[in-house]
This record gives C-alpha cells, structure tokens and sequence, in this order.
C-alpha cells in the first residue's frame, strides 16, 4: 500500500520551499525553487510541477499524493486567490488555487503564511488539543494567525489577525503599509533594529553595536549580545516587549486564548523577549485574565514551520471532509 502524503508550499519573496509531509507531521522530502526568478505565475507553477515529479519519483516507495497546502503572503483562504502581495513579482489578484488545482489536479487551499504557522503549531507542535490560541510570527514583519473554537479565524474578508498593523504607536514610525506607528515597525527583527539604533542615539552608553552595521544586525547577534550583558541589547528588548506586550492584552480580551506562541529568529532570543513580553502583557491585561495566559517559543521553533504549517491547511481540510 502507497504511504498517504500531502504537499506543503511556502511561497516567500525570493525562495519558494515545498515539503511532501505524511500525517504525523514528519516532511518525507524538502525542495526549493525560486520565486523572484518568475515574473508570471504560470512557469512558476510549471517548475514546481517538474520539482515535486522529479524528487517523488527518487522516493523509494510509492506515496500517493492526496492534496497540496500552500502559504502565501496575501494568501486568501476563501477565494483561493494571492491578492496584492507587496513583495511578489505578480501583480494584482492571483486565482492560484484554480491554476495549482488545474496543473495537479487534486485540492489546494491557500491561506497567509502567519494562519499556516497557527496551523501548523495546532497539528504538530506545541497547541496540539488546544482550541483557542494566538501565533505570532516575527520575521521581517509581524504575522499573526488567531485561532478561536478550533479554528482560524479568517473573518468576513479572509484577511482577519493582522496584528502586525495595529496602531502601536500614535505617530509612530513609518511601516511599510503606508500607515505610521504599526505593532509591526517595532516587533519584528527589522523593528528591533530600529529600536537599537534609536537607543544608540539617545544613550551614550558604551555598546559594541556601535561598530555593528545595520545590515549585518540579525536577531541572533542582539541575542548573544544581551547575553553578554550589553544594556543596549537588553533595553531593546524590553521596548519591544512591553510594546508586543501591551497589544498582547488587546488580543487577549478579543479572543480570551489559553497560550500565545511566538517563531521567528526574535522568538529564539527566549528569555530576552518573552519576559518583558509577559510583564507587560500581565500590567494591562483586565483582572479577570491574570496569571492564566502561557507565552512561549513556538513548538516547531527550529523546524520548517511554513512547510508544516502549509501541509497542516489541508490535512486540516482533509480531515473535515473524511469526517464528512
Ligand atoms: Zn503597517
């Protein structure tokens, strides 16, 4: 008998990652192509057709393939369409399910990248028998994925949990949504380096991240200099804290969760961010919901989140149909 499996799509601004992934969450085979290379979405969906036939055919045993999850930025569950993404090279409203589900020919559903990461924490990792949680992604920008009774909350438009745009701050800095103060431009690995480079400028403290360049500022090199005791390093981390913190509190009376669950190369600062987060989420939380709410490193922190997190969509959806 074949091994039952589905098919896990990431798609990111430059790189898309594809995972043939079984039930139990184990990714049988990993694969790579490009996105940017692509500036139409038909050969684009052409090479990841030849990829996927080209490295299940080196498996050595028969899966048969039941169904294919895709996380994309913009991605809309409902429509089945990628619409707008900023940092793609196609334009406007993509109907990529009609296209995947016409190349392949079995189902696909599409979500964003943040509900695919809930999902995939919900089937693999640490929200597994959990009904009501919160995922936040910090990468680049700040994603958000609110699960409620089971469920992702996708909302009236597809487009529900954007919590990466909330107004953080009252003319805040500029985001790159053309708003101004958004969560997103002070959470996030390109927030908290702003962050630094703003206390730089007020302090006159001593910090090695004087001679650090900007670009070379990755969340792991702030980690280890907290480690060392940098107070630079530390304040940042306690600004961006308080601030994911205090919008945590907001999140908190919309959906009451059980835990949030923080990715991303912040997340894996541990300690440095998910302390200040806590306290202050605890300082504006309404008394009811003290001392109850969990904050903490996703489960699947060093494991391929949006390949599981995407085949986690249409297990997910699979699921529902065999149970009819
Ligand atoms: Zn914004």
């Amino acid at each position: 008998m074949s091994q039952e499996a589905v098919v896990g799509i990431d798609i990111g601004g430059t790189f898309t990652k594809i995972g043939l992934v079984d039930r139990s969450g184990k990714i049988l085979l990993e694969d790579e192509v490009s996105t940017s290379r692509h500036a139409t979405i038909d050969p684009f969906i052409e090479e990841i057709h030849q990829h996927l036939k080209q490295s299940t055919a080196k498996l050595d045993h028969e899966v048969k393939i039941l169904g294919i999850g895709v996380g994309a930025p913009n991605g809309n569950y409902y429509s089945g369409t990628i619409e707008h993404a900023p940092n793609l090279a196609w334009k406007g409203i993509i109907p990529f399910v009609e296209l995947m589900e016409r190349q392949f020919r079995i189902p696909t559903v599409v979500t964003n990248d943040a509900n695919a990461a809930a999902l995939g924490e919900m089937l693999f990792g640490g929200a597994q028998g959990i009904e009501n949680f919160i995922m936040i992604t910090l990468g680049t920008g700040l994603g958000s994925g609110l699960v409620v009774n089971g469920d992702i909350v996708y909302g009236n438009d597809g487009f529900a949990g954007e919590l990466g745009h909330v107004r953080a701050v009252d003319n805040g800095r500029q985001c790159g949504c053309g708003k101004r103060g958004c969560l997103e431009t002070y959470v996030s690995a390109t927030g908290i380096k702003r962050t630094i480079f703003e206390l730089l400028a007020e302090e006159m403290e001593d910090s090695e991240f004087r001679r650090i360049p900007f670009t070379e500022l990755m969340p792991s090199v702030i980690t280890s200099m907290a480690d060392k005791g940098d107070p630079i390093a530390i304040k940042a981390f306690e600004k961006t804290g308080a601030l994911l913190g205090r919008n945590l509190a907001d999140s908190v009376a919309h959906i009451s969760p059980a835990k949030i669950f923080l990715f991303g190369g912040l997340a894996k600062a541990g300690k440095w961010i998910i302390e200040p987060t806590i306290k202050s989420m605890e300082e504006n939380l309404l008394p009811i919901y003290r001392n109850k709410i969990q904050i903490l490193p996703s489960a699947l922190l060093y494991k391929n989140i949006a390949v599981l997190g995407a085949a986690a969509l249409i297990w997910k959806q699979l699921d529902k149909e065999r149970e009819g």
